[in-house]
């Protein structure tokens, strides 16, 4: 495995400016690149999945926070608030208290649950400046959030959903848990009270855990101050593990924003909240598939898709119309053009492209092109049309494979 912070700069992904600040990284165009596809990708599966999506501000008022629990139990790592006209706003800890909201804003009904609400969206952490690094350890966090406001008797089935999307998106996205971690509460007042919630919550995630087939391993003092949570753990190359994705279930805030919904039978009842995140923050899942791939992405989240080589200068206004018509396709095409080495030097550079084809004279005049893959095959020379059907196929199945046969 590589270090993506190394990795990160010579690849112009993102980096640093002291004068924006410590954990405050900024995205190149190469690294927004990765990052739009992978937030692309998880909005799909989250739609297709039944998630439906909203966008929430990153500020809320100190009280928000004091309902949910956050300001008794989180406050160290919460920024100050901030005074706006006698008022005091605080920097989002987490996106749940939002959604809370967002749900009590209408009366619901049964048949509307489980209501799966989903956002890519900002929250902070007033993380020590010494714990700082690349993208694994930031200060504002774009988080792969969502929240299943569903039944008591739904809890278990939105528990395995959640698991299974995230298995999916692993398979996808080329990434292994190091291990699924059972978090549980340990001593101290981090911790909401009242047992027995936390009792049936324990119970669920431990039956849908098996009922999965995972194995795991359960951790005390790593439970979220509201519940107990699925984590699953990924390791860097370093070997230091960190949680990437999570499932939790909730009975605390659904009482503490005193969250209904009318039954069949017309009576108000309490909904449970299950929290989930398939891929976490955006900052530590593009590091983690940095470090994962070397730079080499899946070929759907590569930021160049193929590049277009001519041999000399005369096959350039030819390579520059193939390098248009992947643009208009879809595929992020770039022409490697003569002035930046010889066609050897312009191969290694172009080492981490999925897609390589090459324009010389022959090629030129056939209307072909002779394809080179990043693994190394070769293929020879044929239609530009064919060429381009192939690479677009495969980017928009998300195939991990090039070149299917
Ligand atoms: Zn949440």
């Amino acid at each position: 495995m590589y270090d993506h912070r190394s990795l990160g700069r010579e690849l112009d992904l993102f980096d640093t400016d002291p004068l924006i600040g410590a954990g405050l990284p900024y995205w190149l165009p190469a690294g927004a690149t990765v990052r739009h596809a992978l937030e692309e990708y998880v909005r799909d599966i989250e739609r297709r999945a039944g998630y439906q999506h909203v966008y929430s501000p990153v500020l809320g008022k100190r009280e928000l926070y004091e309902i949910s629990g956050h300001w008794a139990h989180y406050r160290d790592d919460m920024y100050p608030p901030i005074d706006v006209g006698g008022e005091q706003a605080v920097l989002r800890p987490s996106l749940c208290p939002h959604h809370a909201l967002i749900y009590r804003s209408r009366s619901r009904s049964y048949r509307e649950l489980p209501l799966r609400m989903a956002e890519l969206g900002g929250m902070y952490r007033s993380e020590l400046s010494g714990v700082l690094g690349g993208l694994t350890r930031v200060r504002a966090i774009q988080l792969n959030d969502a929240h299943v406001f569903c039944a008591p008797e739904q809890v278990a089935d939105e528990v395995r959903g959640a698991l299974d999307l995230i298995g999916r998106a692993y398979a996808a996205l080329g990434i292994t848990p190091a291990r699924y971690r059972l978090s549980l509460p340990g001593a101290g007042q981090k911790y909401a009270a009242a047992p027995e919630p936390w009792r049936r919550a324990t119970e669920l995630l431990v039956d849908a855990l098996e009922r999965s087939g995972i194995a795991y391993e359960a951790e005390p003092g790593e439970a979220a101050f509201y519940g107990p949570k699925i984590d699953v753990q990924i390791a860097d190359a370093a070997g230091r593990e960190s949680t990437l994705s999570t499932v939790q279930v909730d009975f605390h805030q659904p009482e503490r924003f005193d969250l209904r919904y009318v039954g069949a039978d017309g009576a108000k009842h309490r909904p449970v909240m299950v929290h989930r995140s398939v891929i976490g923050s955006v900052e530590r899942a593009v590091a983690h598939l940095i470090e994962v791939h070397g730079g080499a992405f899946p070929g759907w989240l590569a930021p160049v898709q193929l590049a277009v080589l001519p041999v000399t200068d005369a096959e350039v206004p030819r390579a520059r119309e193939v390098a248009r018509q992947c643009l208009e396709r879809g595929l992020r095409a770039e022409v490697a053009e003569p002035d930046r080495g010889t066609l050897g030097a312009r191969v290694r550079q172009a080492r981490l492209v999925p897609y390589q084809v090459v324009i010389g004279a022959s090629e030129a005049a056939a209307g072909q092109l002779a394809v080179r893959l990043r693994d190394g095959r070769r293929f020879a020379a044929q239609p530009v049309d064919a060429v381009i059907d192939r690479a677009v196929a495969a980017v928009a199945a998300r195939d991990a494979e090039l070149w299917a046969a």
